[in-house]
């Protein structure tokens, strides 16, 4: 059987036969804490087998595994309150050192730190604190019969189990390995958590029994010397490589949160103490919904930069970052359009390097990507902010020239071979908006001057203008 079943298999068998153990509290005591410090001894030998990366982390869980038993064992054997205030300290000083060890383990799956997943422990926090506040704390500070010790105890072990859950949903919220030994961790949480809650509730009539939150604690740390054998646990701390979004999870967090100060005030309508706890369920709506409100911000921000991503990417050639077929598909029409309402004078060039295959084939595929981007990056140098240079296609490219006059459209032109990189020439076919053809039409006549010009001998430019075609200039 491997270690960590044999942890499992061993822990629940000794649970078991603690349940059965006779009443008093020396039993009690010895059994707890025989169990208990077995616990304590498996998790060292489970950190000293496997080495993980962060064994501070897993020192400070040991640590505070061992306080939070020598404090229960000192009760147990002091079964007369007042509790003795070595076991109050003890169990404190669990806390800090369980936080630490927990801290580790989120920020070391954690890629970076993370503010949305910080808001979320606090909606957490809020949330279960008004819980906690009303459904169990109120009644035990209010309830002055009560030894003083008693109360300020409940108080702090419901802060520390607030902290703990708290920290157990950024664990759940945080990407990694949902391994088996990050499984049985959880669990082990969970049923110290639950432990915890029952303590509070002053589920501890009887003493000199074994009690239901002891049995609890010892199964907590038996699984947790399981997820600690487990060969999983060196792959809790490391971060995944693809962090997964959590979207759906975190939204019914928020809409849960939200949902709690009202439903508590609901609840307490409806059992007759309305208004008993409108400060604390106050101070807890508006915390909730500040925080939701930066949360919202934050998804809002994220869409919002998504958004402009997704455009310059559906609009843009990723080789020369020019405006793609489908931007110059649009700016075409638009132009033509523009065109026919202003009156102003619109020009169509297309650009086909010559020999590109020949480049291609002698430079090599990469060589032949890298001359279309330096050319794209020349070119858009020479072309205004207003005009559109656009990747057609292949080593093809389109350009828009409006509001200038045949001249400087045919200038622009010249410039642009005079620039291209590589002593590589290009021949285009340069056409005029008539006034009236659709951008169709206009594109097909740019289409057969740029083909009149690679009859013609390449490098070169052939216009039609002035609707008539000549030749304009020739590189030389
Ligand atoms: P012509 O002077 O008649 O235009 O000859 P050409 O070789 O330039 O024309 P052709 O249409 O025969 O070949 C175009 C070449 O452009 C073929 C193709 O491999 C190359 N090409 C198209 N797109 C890319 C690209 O993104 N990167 C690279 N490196 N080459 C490309
Ligand atoms: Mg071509
Ligand atoms: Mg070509």
């Amino acid at each position: 059987m491997p270690a960590w079943q044999t942890c499992l298999v061993v822990g629940i068998a000794a649970t078991l036969a603690y349940t059965l153990l006779p009443a008093g509290a020396g039993w009690q005591a010895t059994g707890y804490g025989l169990i208990g410090a077995s616990c304590v001894v498996a998790v060292v030998g489970g950190v000293r087998f496997h080495r993980p990366d962060q064994p501070g982390t897993w020192y400070a869980f040991i640590v505070g595994l061992a306080a939070w038993l020598a404090s229960t064992v000192i009760d147990r054997a002091t079964s007369d309150p007042p509790p003795s205030p070595v076991s109050g300290a003890l169990e404190l000083a669990g806390y800090p050192l369980m936080c630490w060890a927990l801290v580790g383990l989120i920020r070391g799956r954690a890629r970076a730190h993370d503010r949305t997943a910080l808001i979320d422990a606090g909606l957490v926090a809020a949330s279960l604190g008004l819980l906690y506040w009303i459904f169990m704390l109120d009644a035990v500070v209010a309830d002055t019969t009560l030894p003083w010790g008693q109360r300020t105890d409940a108080v702090v072990v419901a802060a520390g189990d607030i902290v703990l859950f708290v920290l157990v949903s950024l664990l759940v919220t945080t990407p990694g390995a949902r391994t088996a030994s990050y499984r049985l961790l959880l669990v082990a949480l969970l049923l110290t958590a639950v432990s915890d809650i029952l303590f509070v509730m002053g589920d501890d009539a009887s003493p000199g029994r074994s009690q239901p939150t002891d049995v609890l604690s010892l199964l907590a740390n038996s699984v947790a010397a399981a997820a600690v054998w487990h060969p999983s646990m060196r792959r809790l701390t490391v971060p995944l490589s693809q962090p997964p979004a959590f979207v759906r999870p975190r939204l019914i967090l928020l809409i849960v949160t939200l949902l709690l100060p009202p439903a508590v005030g609901l609840y307490q309508g409806a059992t007759g103490h309305s208004g008993d706890n409108w400060l604390a369920t106050g101070i807890c709506s508006v915390t909730l919904f500040l925080l939701v409100g930066v949360r919202m911000a934050g998804l809002l921000r994220r869409v919002e930069t998504q958004a402009r991503r997704l455009a310059q990417l559906a609009q843009h050639d990723a080789l020369t970052g020019l405006p793609n077929r489908r931007q110059w598909d649009e700016r075409l029409t638009a132009a033509v359009a523009d065109s026919a309402a202003t009156g102003q004078p619109l020009f169509v060039a297309l650009i086909d390097l010559d020999h590109f295959k020949k480049y291609n084939d002698t430079y090599g595929h990469q060589a032949g990507d890298e001359l279309l981007a330096t050319a794209a990056a020349a070119w858009r140098e020479q072309v205004r902010d207003g005009d559109v240079l656009a990747r057609y296609g292949g080593e093809e490219f389109g350009m828009l020239l409006s509001g200038c006059t045949a001249a400087e459209a045919t200038g622009v032109l010249d410039r642009l071979l005079a620039v291209t990189p590589q002593r590589q020439t290009f021949s285009a076919g340069l056409a005029r908006w008539d006034g009236r053809e659709g951008p169709h039409a206009l594109l097909h006549r740019a289409d057969q001057l740029l083909y009149a010009s690679k009859r013609a001998g390449r490098a070169r430019i052939t216009a039609d203008i002035e609707q008539r075609a000549e030749a304009v200039s020739e590189r030389g």
